[in-house]
């Protein structure tokens, strides 16, 4: 029987994994990539992919080799910084003793890197003597969200793959394969933004539409800098629920720029509270408070606390709102 892969069919298609798999096919497989992505499912599925196709032709996750590598008991591919915990120096050094070492079954060794934005700069340059100098048939697959988290010196011994935001379409169909409601696919592609892991998180909000309206209500809230207070300790900008709550906010933010464009936005349920934001913030304001989640995201990447996150994200819109009127 053929195994189950979250999303398999359209990672398959993605052009992240048809030039590595071409590269594997006209033996030209790099002993460094570096991909880039934030979307954290796809990836998992990119890694699996690439790793079965490195010992199956088809890629086909039915023969033994492929099983061996969806069940992780494959041991010359190994995942490394797949969480939120640094990855240290120390640690680099092992690896990097590890893949001077013979492979267990004769064939590649790979180490696939989930989260390289949690690799320290002194475990980065640990890294880059064997970048330079490779062993044969040991292969590194880097990933990291953007190119700005790996030291210049890395970037430049690595081919860059970028994992492109997925079609609308191929979000819902993946989701729908996953197992998740036709109702809830579609509102989760709808509104992923080309991102599986969003898609999926936004899929499933329980309390979707009232996150929404909770969202652009402190948004309609925020005239002045002591309006911040009161939204500090509102559960949406919880721990759990904050990034939730800024991909809503991005949507909704994103909506009053397409009203100020003359196009349809994409919470149309909510489209009162749209214009009335877009009433409030210019183009140019809306831009700069968009820029605003990004910065918020980073910070949330690098642990700070989502209290101190929410208080910036606020502080920053009504100054926004002000400096671009
Ligand atoms: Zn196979």
């Amino acid at each position: 029987m053929k195994a189950d892969l979250r999303y398999e069919k359209e990672v398959r298609e993605s052009s992240a994994f048809r030039t590595i798999e071409s590269d594997l096919r006209r033996g030209e497989f790099s002993h460094a990539y570096f991909i880039l992505s934030e979307d954290k499912d796809a990836l998992d599925t990119l890694f699996a992919l690439i790793a079965m196709r490195v010992y199956c032709e088809n890629a086909c996750l039915e023969c033994k080799e492929c099983r061996k590598v969806l069940m992780r008991s494959k041991p010359d591919v190994k995942y490394l910084a797949e969480g939120e915990e640094n990855f240290s120096v120390e640690e680099m050094s092992a690896l990097t003793e590890d893949a001077g070492m013979t492979s267990f079954e004769g064939g590649a060794k790979l180490y696939f890197f989930k989260n390289f934005e949690r690799v320290s700069e002194a475990a980065q340059n640990k890294l880059l003597k064997t970048l330079e100098e490779p062993y044969p048939g040991v292969h590194f697959i880097l990933s990291a969200a953007n190119a700005a988290s790996a030291l210049p010196t890395v970037l430049s011994r690595v081919k860059q793959v970028i994992l492109s935001a997925f079609p609308e379409e191929a979000l819902r169909e993946g989701l729908l394969r996953s197992g998740v409601s036709p109702e809830r696919a579609a509102r989760g592609a709808r509104i992923g933004q080309g991102s599986f892991t969003r898609a999926r998180a936004l899929a499933a909000d329980e309390d979707f539409a009232r996150h929404v309206s909770e969202v652009s209500g402190m948004v309609r809230s925020l005239k002045k800098s002591s309006d911040v207070r009161s939204f500090l300790r509102a559960p949406f900008f919880s721990k759990d629920r904050i990034l939730s709550t800024l991909s809503i906010l991005e949507i909704v933010l994103g909506d009053a720029v397409k009203l100020h464009l003359g196009l349809p936005p994409t919470l149309s349920e909510i489209a009162e509270d749209l214009a009335e934001i877009a009433e409030m913030y210019t183009t140019a304001a809306l831009g700069a408070a968009l820029d605003v989640i990004t910065t918020c995201r980073i910070r949330l990447k690098a642990n700070c606390l989502a209290q101190n996150v929410a208080d910036y994200l606020m502080l920053k819109m009504v100054e926004v709102k002000y400096k671009c009127r």
